[in-house]
């Protein structure tokens, strides 16, 4: 069987094309701010700027030393969080070592408003109502819905097996697929048998970063297969799916890269866009956030 290819690069440009017409007339922002100099978040960044510029929008990348101490990164996320040419604003991560242990802190410093990977509590917490109040989702598995629908493949009824429960990619991924009336199961470290459930999915989801860990044994026959997982090796970048023999099984699949990684840019820009649209209509109403 040839696998229907789940193309990110094409989905992408598709989303960011229908977003130009709002970035237009909302004329948002978005501020990245990177702590240090790692090389991965270097390039991630490099890829927002430019979805940022083929959308028209305005963006600024805040780069701060690797010394920075938590102290100044609070006073930078208090200026962001006030300045109200800012729409939306990221914090890079990883943060380098001395300020890792920080990160809830980090994230919930941010104003939910203008928390556009949708980290926060707040955000995360209003996709647990329903579909409806995915106002900010997380970019990735948000990212990952909207390549579905690209592709037209239905979500309600299906059995959706995610492997990885992270707070940022897994547990809102399957958050998501549950708003869509699947019915998901969510397997981690401590799945005692992880072949047994991901055999029997419909659609299997994969968030954990470590290549090969899905074999084409371990996939149903005709299944659908969005590999997440993203890791520096030798021989290139590399998801937690074997391709080669799981594209034999699968009725379609996602590269690594090309998959999942430009979808979840472009959601990054569509929170921006979606901030802006929520912050307008709070201004007119107090609840409307
Ligand atoms: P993470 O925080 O390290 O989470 C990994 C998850 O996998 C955890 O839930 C972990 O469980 C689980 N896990 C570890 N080993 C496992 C195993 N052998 N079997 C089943 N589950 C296992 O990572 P993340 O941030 O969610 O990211 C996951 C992957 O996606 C990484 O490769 C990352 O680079 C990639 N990613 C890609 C994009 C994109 O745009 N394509 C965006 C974000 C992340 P425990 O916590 O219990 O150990």
């Amino acid at each position: 069987m040839t696998p229907l290819l789940l193309d990110g690069r094409k989905a992408s440009q598709a989303l960011l094309e229908s977003l130009k017409k709002d970035v237009a007339s909302l004329n948002p922002s978005l501020t990245v701010v990177q702590v240090g100099d790692d090389p991965a978040s270097t390039s991630y960044i490099a890829q927002k700027m430019k979805s940022c510029d083929t959308v028209g929008m305005r963006h600024e990348h805040r780069h701060l030393p690797a010394d920075t101490t938590l102290e100044d990164l609070f006073a930078v996320i208090e200026e962001l969080n006030t300045n109200p040419d800012v729409t939306g604003f990221i914090v890079q991560l990883p943060l380098p070592v001395h300020l890792s242990q920080y990160v809830p802190q980090v994230i919930r410093a941010i104003n939910p408003m203008k928390d556009v990977d949708g980290f926060c509590a707040y955000n995360l917490g209003k996709m647990f109502l329903s579909k409806e109040f995915e106002h900010l989702p997380p970019a990735t598995p948000s990212g990952v819905m909207q390549l579905l629908a690209f592709y037209d493949i239905e979500i309600e009824g299906k059995d959706v097996v995610v492997v990885g429960h992270s707070n940022t990619v897994g547990k809102p991924l399957s958050t998501m697929f549950l708003n869509r009336n699947a019915t998901v199961t969510t397997c981690h470290i401590h799945t005692k048998d992880l072949a047994r459930h991901t055999r029997e999915a419909d659609i299997l989801a994969v968030a954990v970063g470590k290549p090969g860990l899905i074999s084409a044994d371990m996939v149903k026959e005709g299944a659908v297969v969005v590999d997440i997982g993203i890791t520096k090796t030798e021989s290139g970048l590399k998801g937690d799916v074997d391709f080669d023999s799981v594209s034999q099984k699968a009725s379609a699949i996602t590269p690594v890269p090309g998959g999942v990684g430009p979808m979840t840019v472009a959601s990054l820009i569509r929170n921006c866009v979606r901030a802006k649209q929520r912050q307008l209509e709070s201004e007119k109403s107090e609840n409307s956030f």
